[in-house]
């Protein structure tokens, strides 16, 4: 706790009071002009029927000239990181909760987290429902929680399956699936429900740190080639609350996060994290007891290529007619 002089504070509240509405102006602006850009890009998107509106913020349905880039960016992808020689898995959409539990998503993202809900009433709960529905009222709350969550980030599913010692050089695993985060949005980077490509290495110390930095430039070399602008940058993920700011401070501090980040809306505009190479040092080891051929509690460390974000940077880098584009650009993506 800070005890103040209050008239110090007076002073300085008030001084940072017209500062404070200055940036707040500047800000604004700055926010209506990217909600704007945002809103011109969704736009183009569903009239030139690359997207659908599902009538849910962050929800879409893809036509075929959207799935025909998006199956192009995945196998891009994969050729680019076959010399990892990852075992392929595959996971639903949704996760036990006891495996949630362990990844400790909750305590750092409640804001994201979602979960799954099943009826389990009798009649007569079912007759509540019924009326609730007939009254216009929502009737969700007749639900009971299941014991299921929607998987936030596709890599989870693996570390439950490695529990015990490692083989010697650790495991590569190839992940493509679903992803959930409840943060519904107007902009068309943003999804509810999207997808990423994720390679997973689970080993030593060393052996984590170089998986994630080695595959930086790789990364980097195959976005450029889809003539994206492409910058790294250390970036922290969005924990939620006063605790969370700690944590993304850390986390940046510590370099454990880096993002490819390309202008969508422009340079003027903050720029858009379409992949990303992440070190989680031993916090799935140690969550879910993964050792090491040594002994020594098991490091981790995953790339993440956010499929569908990939797939409208390319619309909004070349336009919605991919036949138009480039010849550079669809060489690069086998197109
Ligand atoms: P992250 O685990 O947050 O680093 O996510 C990996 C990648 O998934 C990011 O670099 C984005 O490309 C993509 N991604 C994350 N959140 C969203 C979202 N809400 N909508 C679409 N793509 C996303
Ligand atoms: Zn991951």
């Amino acid at each position: 706790m800070t005890i103040t002089d209050p008239t110090h504070t007076a002073t300085t509240a008030h001084a940072a009071s017209e500062a404070t509405h200055a940036s707040e102006a500047a800000h604004a602006s700055e926010a209506a002009d990217i909600d704007v850009a945002r809103a011109a890009l969704r736009a183009r998107l569903l009239d030139d029927g690359v997207l659908i509106d599902l009538g849910s913020p962050g929800l879409y349905g893809r036509t075929g000239v959207f799935t025909r880039v998006y199956d192009a960016v995945d196998a891009a992808a994969v050729r680019s990181q076959a010399d990892l020689d990852a075992d392929v898995l595959r996971f639903p959409p949704v996760e036990p909760l006891a495996a949630f539990e362990q990844t400790d998503y909750i305590a750092s993202f409640p804001d994201l987290a979602a979960s799954i809900s099943g009826f389990t009433g009798d009649d007569r709960t079912h007759r509540a429902l019924l009326a609730a529905r007939e009254r216009g009222e929502r009737w969700e709350s007749f639900l009971q929680p299941a014991d299921l969550m929607l998987t936030p980030a596709v890599c989870h599913p693996v570390y439950g399956l490695v529990t015990g010692t490692l083989p010697d050089g650790g495991r590569m695993f190839d992940i493509v699936g679903d992803s959930f985060r409840r943060e519904p949005s107007l902009d068309p980077m943003r999804l509810q429900a999207f997808h990423m490509h994720e390679f997973v290495h689970i080993g030593t110390p060393a052996t984590a740190q170089q998986h994630r930095d080695g595959r930086i430039p790789v990364m980097r070399e195959l976005l450029e080639s889809f003539g994206l602008e492409i910058d790294v940058v250390p970036a922290n993920d969005p924990f939620f609350g006063r605790v969370g700011q700690m944590l993304a401070r850390n986390q940046v501090e510590q370099s454990l996060k880096f993002e490819f980040v390309t202008p969508v809306y422009g340079h003027d505009h903050p720029w858009t994290a379409i992949s990303s190479a992440n070190l989680h040092e031993d916090h799935f080891g140690t969550s879910f007891a993964i050792r090491t051929a040594d002994g020594e509690v098991a490091h981790s460390a995953c790339i993440a290529f956010g499929l569908e974000r990939i797939t409208i940077a390319l619309f909004a880098a070349h336009g919605t007619d991919p036949d138009a584009w480039p010849t550079e650009v669809l060489a690069a993506l086998g197109l």
